[in-house]
Parts: C-alpha cells; structure tokens; sequence
C-alpha cells in the first residue's frame, strides 16, 4: 500500500476534487480519503500514446525536415542501426518523462543485428525495464515498397546510382504473408505478460497486399489478438485509395473482415464522413497525430467531425511531438486547439479530450478502456506541479482549464504505473535516461558509415519523390 496526495485531483468526474489521498494497492487505486490540504499537486490519469514507433532518433536529428510524408519516409533509412535495448529504452525513457504511461510501439524500423525474436525480447525488456504499459505492433508489409504502385515511373526518374540504391534498400522481396502472421504469433508467445502485449500491425493498406490483410483479419478475429495500422494519412494516399478501391477503402477493409473494435488506425487525416459513419459503427479507433500531421505536412485532421459520429478518437505522438520533446502535455493542448471548434459551436468538451488522451488510448493499446482516477481504476497517474502551475492565478481557474492554458512536460514530477514510480521529481527511476541518451547519439554518429550510399543520393530521392507525388496520376 503506497499514498499519493492530490491538491487537485482530475478523472474521477466532472469536476475537479481537492485534497484526496489515493490509497494505491496491488498496481490499483484502491480509495480516496481526505488528504492535509496544500500538497501542491495536480494529479490525473497517465496519458495514452496510441501511436509511436519507438522511434531511435528524433525528427530533425537525421535530416528531412520539412519533407512531406513519402519524401521523408526514406530519410528513415539513413539511420543507421544500433543496439535495439539501447534505442527502445530511450525512446520509452523519453515517452514516460513526456507524460505517457501506455505507449503504442508499431515496430516499423527493424535494426536487425540479432534475429527477431530476440529483438523483440529486447524492446519487451526495455519497457519493462522503464516501466510503461507498452504494446508491440509487428510490422507487417508485403507490397509498393517504394511508392503507391507506378513503381516504375518512380525509378525512371532517378539516375542508374540512385535507382540502384532504391532497389537494394528498399525493393527487398517481403516474406510471405502466412510467415508474417506466423511471426507476430511466435513473438507474442514470447513477450506477452506483465505491462506487454503483440499487435498485428499491417503497415497500412498501401503497404499489405489483400491477402495479407485478410489472414490478419482472420488470425485477430480467431484469436482476439489486436490490430494497429496507419490509414488515410496523407491526400497522396487518398488519391491512391480512391483509384485503386473505387468501391470505397474502408468498405474493402470491412469486407476483408478488419474493422472491429479489435481495431486501430492511426492518423485517418482523409476520412470521409461515410468512413468515420462506417468505422465507427464497427466500434474502430482513430488516433489521431496533430504534430506529426502538421510536422509532415500531412494535413489537419477532422476530428470534431468524428466525434460527432460517435467515433473513438485517440491521441498519439507519433515520434514527432511538436517541440520533438515527446511532450503529452503539449499535444493535448494543441488537439484542443485544433478540435474544439471555432467560434461559439463547440465540437470538443475538455472532458472528451481528456478521455481521448487516456481512456481510449489505453482502449487501443491494451484492449481494457479502464482508466481514470476513481477508486478501481489502475494506478496509472500523472503528478503536476500544481503550485508552478497555479502560482500566478488570481480567480480559482479550473485545472483542466490551466492545462489547456499552459501546461507542458515541464510541470511533471512524477508518473506512476501500476502504481510503480515511473518518474520521480521528474526524473526516469528505471534507467539512467541521460546517459543512455549518450551513448545511443554516440552509437548512431559512429554507425553513420552504414548508409553512406543512400546518403549520397538522398538530395536526389528527396526530389524525387516530391515531384512523382506532386505529378503522377494515383495508381494502375
Ligand atoms: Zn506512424
């Protein structure tokens, strides 16, 4: 049994509570009791990442700033591969300092210096070790693995030394759809349990041949296991999917068995009204990624619009919080900024973004939508510094209202999961954070030898694909 005092206490209803002690017991809150006033503390339920990646690097560290979705995407290459503990220990180090308790990890970047299991075993092992609630998305992508198809328009732009890189890096054959599925399984029997659970996560449908799609929609609905994928992030592949499923994406998704509540997809910036309507009527997620939307030049997503048709909406960060500080904090503020409507027609409530940052994240990571800061609820908690936070008001403003004002990860003291303490006067508890940071920058300086051929033709590629995206008819 540990306490926690809460000057203000948000998520255990409308409003806010003052002065309660949470008893905490078995990872669980377990009761509220009266608390000495003044402890200088804001308390509520952690934040829900939905959709990360783990991501080794922050944006800007390896070029592309500024690059829309597909001309970026290759600069991801360029990164060269490390230790996989050592990467994903930062990156969930810098996810739990940021606020999140709960992170989607849709393992897109592979290293591959050991085999998969093992690497797996790794990521498991670094969340475990930092303490956050983290669910693995295998990867899974079996098609267009250089653009939306007219892979041949693209390489007739590019000159024989770039087209021979583009090749060899990133036109490798996939490994048959049944193997893939037969992978995520093995792993999940590997590192499920104790805060970690396996995801399917096809990479998106531009990405997944039919096929692959299908033997995933069967394998979850077999079996329970959940599902993570990008859609409809970018209006390049609006354009592709209109082309190539003139009967409607998300139709086709249904009809191959994907969308249930089983289901995740991340970004959903280009979703028609008649998808959010269809998507929300088989109970689906959207996570939404206002940075990383803003950041790539993706677009704004309409999520006032989804919430309207009873969608679940859930937030993520992608890997590219706005200030790339991994800031929950920020990024709900800047959702609210975007979303709650203009003028006096209100399309958000403060409390439905704040179940969108934790309840319903929690929903796509785990599965279990129990959250908040009731009696019953797990003891996933965030501790504000209410006193910084409050210090200069003069009317009794409401907390939410303060958050929404101003707070940012630099008011964290402390985070807890399953009642463990995560971050300690703002600080990492379960691994020296600072000095892993250290030796991942050294280790991806010295690894720069690695991609030395794509980074001599990067300037060409980055053009390129800015001009087949700005010029080329979709598809087919
Ligand atoms: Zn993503």
């Amino acid at each position: 049994m540990s306490t926690l005092d809460a000057e203000r206490l948000l998520g255990a209803g409308d409003a806010a509570l003052s002065d309660v002690r949470l008893m905490l017991e078995g990872g669980r809150i377990a009761a509220h009791l009266p608390a000495p006033s003044g402890a200088g503390s804001l308390v509520l339920p952690a934040f829900a990442n939905a959709h990360d990646h783990a991501r080794v690097t922050r944006a800007s560290q390896g070029g592309g700033v500024g690059a829309a979705l597909e001309a970026w995407l290759p600069y991801l290459a360029l990164i060269p591969s490390v230790d996989p503990w050592l990467a994903s220990a930062v990156a969930f180090g810098r996810s739990a300092r940021g606020g999140a308790g709960a992170v989607m990890a849709h393992y897109t970047r592979v290293q591959g210096l050991v085999d998969y299991a093992e690497e797996a075993r790794a990521v498991a092992q670094a969340a475990r070790e930092v303490g956050l609630r983290m669910a693995f998305a295998v990867s899974m992508r079996d098609a267009n693995p250089l653009v939306y198809d007219r892979e041949d328009a693209m390489l007739a732009r590019l000159s024989p030394t770039a087209a021979d890189v583009a090749r060899r890096r990133f036109m490798r054959a996939p490994m048959p759809a049944a193997e893939q599925v037969a992978l995520a399984e093995t792993v999940a029997a590997e590192i499920e349990g104790d805060l970690v659970t396996v995801q399917f996560g096809p990479a998106g449908p531009q990405w997944c041949s039919e096929a692959l799609l299908s033997l995933i929609a069967e394998r979850s609905a077999a079996t329970g296991r959940r599902v993570h994928m990008h859609l409809l992030e970018t209006q390049a592949q609006r354009l592709w999917a209109d082309a190539r499923h003139p009967e409607g994406l998300v139709v086709w998704l249904d009809r191959l068995g994907l969308l249930s509540e089983r289901l995740s997809l991340a970004h959903g910036v280009w979703l028609r009204p008649d998808e959010m309507e269809l998507l929300a009527e088989r109970g689906a997620t959207v996570v939404t990624n206002a940075s990383s939307n803003l950041g790539l030049a993706s677009g704004v997503a309409k999520v006032g619009d989804m919430v309207a048709r009873g969608l679940r909406v859930a937030i993520g960060l992608d890997g590219m919080a706005l200030d790339e500080d991994e800031d929950a904090l920020r990024e709900m503020r800047l959702d609210w900024l975007l979303h709650r409507g203009w003028g006096h027609r209100p399309a958000l409530s403060q409390a439905g973004l704040l179940e969108m940052a934790t309840a319903h994240g929690r929903f796509a990571i785990t599965g279990d939508a129990g959250a908040g800061a009731a009696p019953g609820a797990p003891a996933d908690l965030l501790t504000l510094d209410w006193a910084a936070l409050s210090a200069e008001l003069i009317e009794d403003v409401p907390p939410m209202d303060l958050l929404m004002a101003k707070g940012t990860a630099a008011h964290i003291r402390g985070l807890r999961v399953a009642g463990r303490e995560v971050v300690a006067d703002g600080r990492v508890t379960g691994v020296d954070l600072p000095a892993l940071e250290a030796e991942l920058l050294a280790a991806l300086r010295a690894g720069r030898g690695q991609t030395e051929d794509l980074r001599a033709v990067m300037p060409e590629l980055r053009a390129a694909f800015a001009d087949h995206f700005a010029a080329e008819p979709p598809c087919c």
